[in-house]
Formats: C-alpha cells, sequence, structure tokens
C-alpha cells in the first residue's frame, strides 16, 4: 500500500470536483477530500446516491458539499459549460479533479465486442474528459496550485484477453494524462496531472468483473485513499505526469 500521512487539514479551503462520486472509490475519495477540508463537487449520473454522499458529508460536519447530476455519457459541451459557469458563481475556483467515473463495459474478446457499446465506453471513459478538462482548466488556471488526477488500471498498462474497450480506454487515459501534464508544464505550470491505478478494490464494479471472487478478500476504498490525498495535497507539487499505484 502506497504509504502517506495526510496533514489533517491538507486540503482546507480547496474545491475539488470528483467524477462517478456516488459509489466505490469515488464515493469514499469525495468523503475523504471533505474530511481534510476541501469543499466537493460531486458528479455522477444517480441523483439518489449523490444525495447520500451529501447529506453524510453534513452530518459529519465536513464543509458542505455540491451536488452535480451529469450522465457523462451524452453530456454536451454546453453541459460542460453550464458546469463550469456553476463553479465560478458558485466557488469562484477550482483547485482539483480526480477523473473517476468509468463504464466496465463487456468482458468479452475484441472480435465480439458490442461496436456501439466500445463507443459508449470511450465516450464516458476518456472524451467525457477531455470535455471536462476543456470546461474548467480556464477556473484552474487560476489556481495557486492545482492537481488533476486520472484513473488507470492494470489493463491501461498491460491489455489482457477478454478486457475490451475498458482496457483500450485507460490505455487512452494514460496517454491522455500524459500530454496534459507535458502541456500544462508548459502553459500553466501551476497544474499537475498525474494518475492512480487503485488496484483491486471492493466495489460494484471488482465484483461485476469478477463475480466469484470473496469481495472480503480485497482491499477496501478507504485503504487505498493514502495516494489520492497525496496526489490532491500540495505534498505532491513536483509530481506530473507519473502513474502510481495505490496498493
Ligand atoms: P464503481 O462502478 O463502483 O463506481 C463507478 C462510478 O462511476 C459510479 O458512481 C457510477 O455511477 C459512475 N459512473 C459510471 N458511468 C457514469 C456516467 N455515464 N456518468 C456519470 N457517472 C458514471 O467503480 P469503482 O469505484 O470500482 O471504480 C472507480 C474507478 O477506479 C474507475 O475508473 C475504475 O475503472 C477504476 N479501477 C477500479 C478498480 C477496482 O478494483 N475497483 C481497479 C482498477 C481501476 P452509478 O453509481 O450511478 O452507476
Amino acid at each position: 500500500m502506497f504509504h502517506y500521512q495526510a496533514p489533517s487539514q491538507l486540503l482546507k479551503d480547496k474545491v475539488i470536483l470528483v467524477t462517478g462520486a456516488g459509489d466505490g472509490i469515488g464515493k469514499t475519495a469525495a468523503i475523504t477530500y471533505a474530511k481534510h477540508g476541501a469543499t466537493v463537487i460531486l458528479l455522477g449520473r444517480t441523483t439518489k446516491k449523490l444525495d447520500a454522499v451529501y447529506d453524510l458529508i453534513e452530518k459529519n460536519k465536513y464543509p458542505q458539499a455540491a451536488i452535480v447530476p451529469l450522465n457523462l455519457d451524452g453530456a454536451s459541451e454546453h453541459d460542460y459549460l453550464a458546469l463550469s459557469n456553476t463553479i465560478k458563481s458558485e466557488f469562484g475556483q477550482l483547485d482539483g479533479i480526480l477523473h473517476n467515473a468509468s463504464l466496465l463495459g463487456q468482458r468479452t474478446t475484441l472480435t465480439n465486442y458490442d461496436p456501439a457499446l466500445f463507443e459508449q465506453v470511450m465516450r464516458i471513459n476518456v472524451t467525457s474528459q477531455l470535455l471536462l478538462n476543456q470546461a474548467l482548466l480556464p477556473l484552474m488556471e487560476k489556481a495557486e496550485d492545482a492537481s488533476i488526477i486520472f484513473t488507470s488500471s492494470g489493463v491501461g498498462r498491460t491489455a489482457r484477453a477478454n478486457w475490451g474497450a475498458y482496457a483500450v480506454s485507460k490505455f487512452a487515459t494514460e496517454a491522455m494524462m500524459q500530454l496534459f501534464a507535458s502541456e500544462l508544464a508548459e502553459i500553466s505550470p501551476n497544474i499537475r496531472a498525474n494518475a492512480i491505478n487503485p488496484g483491486a478494490t471492493r466495489t460494484n464494479m471488482r465484483a461485476e468483473a469478477f463475480p466469484k471472487e470473496d469481495p472480503n478478500t480485497l482491499p477496501t476504498p478507504e485503504d487505498i485513499m493514502p495516494l489520492y490525498l497525496y496526489l490532491m495535497g500540495k505534498d505532491s507539487l513536483t509530481i506530473n505526469g507519473q502513474s502510481l499505484d495505490a496498493q
């Protein structure tokens, strides 16, 4: 496991957007960031789940969160601009994005892969990250320091049979992270971009991918939070363009 002991108010006064914040790793990351002082913007497609995370943050008296119900499949440029305008008017700043939402897609060979599903996985797992960054970078440029975290996977580094569009999308995510990291270093050196490979973690997606596995043998999202905190906070200011393992 990645070792890092975050100061209790590491993210004080920071505004951080988390995608896929209603469940799994994104939910835990959002709560963990709020616990460390951040105002978190919870983006996801199931409002009921986002409401539950919002309530939990409120119950714990962490900084009040915000909810953005948005289906990243089919969201338009207009939706992303509206999001950017809302963040600007409500908070006036954006210091971090955790690109976490993903679709697993089919577990089958590429030969048999449904082309429509392939495109859907690429839209949610890849294109939406580009559109979010394009809409939100102007706001992040004004931050003293800002962090963009992408979410990779073991199959985003070495593809394995039957991981289909998901593996392709995670390779693309690694490339996108590297491109943003090197390009922003030139034009907005206050913004860094890195990726996290969470490793096998106890969530619905993992259970869908490995239905026969006993979830109790896996680390929980809480266990892998040290790297999520490290890369979001100021102790990682000099880290840019890296893809790191949470476990
Ligand atoms: P979950 O399936 O538990 O959570 C994924 C989240 O993404 C959900 O909140 C889901 O919303 C949201 N989401 C999915 N599609 C959309 C969409 N179209 N629009 C908006 N939100 C959407 O997955 P994990 O927590 O396991 O995964 C988190 C990240 O970690 C992913 O990027 C995954 O690829 C990566 N990862 C996970 C591993 C693991 O072992 N768990 C291993 C390696 C990588 P809803 O709840 O409404 O469906």
